[in-house]
């Protein structure tokens, strides 16, 4: 957004801009997040999905598993995101991944990079994989070994950035930021500029797994300002190399349009570019291990369907009542804050899985907005009708 330069993100969806939104997906094209395991060699303290070394979850079997693969190039969805847990430790990760790409769809995948040696990357590599998503927490690799809960995670994340650097994959790292980490990310700036890796994605914490259990990891309001101001300079400074983005908070997006805009108009354009990109239920979907369907992989608590009872092309249905509320976010919200907010259509309020962890119900406001929407609203003359105009209402 800051530099209209997507180096990856353009490879995989096309390019886009301020004036030419993405068309890579729509509320019945989603992209997958394709939970494979919940079973993975680390142990971090803010995971998502509770993954552990034995798991929790029932997988879905190789031939249920090839069934969901079947509906999805059926539905002709655009991506699919394989994790876990480690994805890699599924045996038939290799199966299910060769059929989604002989199928048509990008596959990505999104690990703990401790298990790309140099022949699984040029396997990978090989199969057509469009992109790798390493998580590294530090560049201190004490502390992010401390953090993932197993000695050697950082050396073997970088060796798996390097081998899929070398095997020619698009590389992206991945931080979740916390209050302890939040100061590093100019730094792992530097380190994905030292190493050649073209993307990074900050991940603001979700509350669910084992993270719910850990909301004093949460970075404070106050960090997050200053982290996004400065990560709009660094992106300026360096031009967009590597590429930028900051997930699970669309308020990041409005603040971002609020310093670059220079009219009301271009204002306008920055947040429909935010609305193009979806959220959870809203242009994406997760399936989970045990083959329940969530609306992401931030919201754990609810099943929209199972794969194992139904069709995927039958839970991805607008006639699905499960699903609804999640298509249209904003209508639900009851917080406040976000219940007034005049870009909640674009927004979506944040996080709901903070949302709960904090208020006990999940369409409360997000503890981690720090923006104020009214002002914003002030300053760029938004009136009723301007925000439906840009999301095509
Ligand atoms: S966050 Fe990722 S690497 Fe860590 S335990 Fe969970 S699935 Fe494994
Ligand atoms: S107040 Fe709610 S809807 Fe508005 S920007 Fe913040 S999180 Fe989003």
């Amino acid at each position: 957004m800051v530099t209209g330069r997507g180096t990856v993100s353009f490879q995989i969806k096309g390019s886009y801009g301020r004036r030419a939104p993405p068309k890579f997906t729509s509320m019945l094209k989603p992209i997958v997040f394709w939970n494979l395991t919940s079973r993975c060699n680390l142990y971090c303290q803010h995971c998502y999905i509770s993954a552990s070394p034995r798991g929790w979850a029932a997988e879905l079997s190789k031939a249920e598993a090839l069934n969901v693969v079947s509906d999805i190039i059926e539905l002709g969805l655009p991506l699919v995101t394989l994790t876990g847990g480690e994805p890699l430790l599924r045996d038939d990760f290799w199966d299910i991944a060769g059929r989604l790409i002989e199928g048509g769809v990008k596959v990505a995948v999104s690990t703990n990079g401790t298990l790309i040696s140099e022949d699984v990357a040029v396997k990978l590599a090989k199969l057509g994989v469009s992109y790798v998503g390493i998580s590294l927490d530090s560049v201190n690799p004490q502390f992010h070994d401390m953090f993932r809960g197993v000695r050697g995670a950082f050396n073997g994340a970088l060796r798996g950035v390097e081998s899929s650097l070398k095997a020619g994959i698009p590389v992206g790292l991945r931080m979740t930021l916390t209050r302890y980490n939040v100061g590093e990310a100019p730094a792992l700036v530097e380190l994905a500029r030292s190493r050649g890796v073209k993307r990074i994605a900050f991940y603001l914490m979700d509350l669910t797994g084992r993270a719910k259990g850990n909301p004093d990891l949460l970075p404070t309001r106050e960090q997050l300002t200053g982290f996004v101001n400065s990560m709009i300079r660094v992106s300026e400074e360096f031009k967009g190399d590597p590429e930028i983005l900051i997930v699970r908070g669309n308020f990041v997006g409005i603040h971002v349009a609020d310093k670059l805009a220079t009219s009301k108009d271009e204002f306008l354009e920055y947040i429909q570019m935010i609305s193009a990109q979806g959220d959870c239920g809203r242009k994406t979907i997760s399936i989970y291990p045990d083959g329940s369907v969530k609306p992401c992989q931030f919201i754990d608590w609810v099943d929209v369907g199972n794969v194992k009872e139904r069709r995927l092309k039958e839970i991805v249905s607008v006639e699905n009542e499960k699903l609804k509320p999640y298509m249209e976010v904003y209508k639900h919200l009851k917080g406040p804050r976000c219940s007034k907010c005049h870009f909640k259509t674009i927004c979506g309020g944040g996080s709901r899985s903070r949302a709960l962890a904090f208020t006990g119900n999940p369409w409360e406001d997000d503890p981690l907005c720090y923006i104020n929407p009214q002002e914003i609203a002030k300053r760029w003359d938004i009136r009723e009708g301007d925000i439906g105009k840009v999301m095509g209402n």
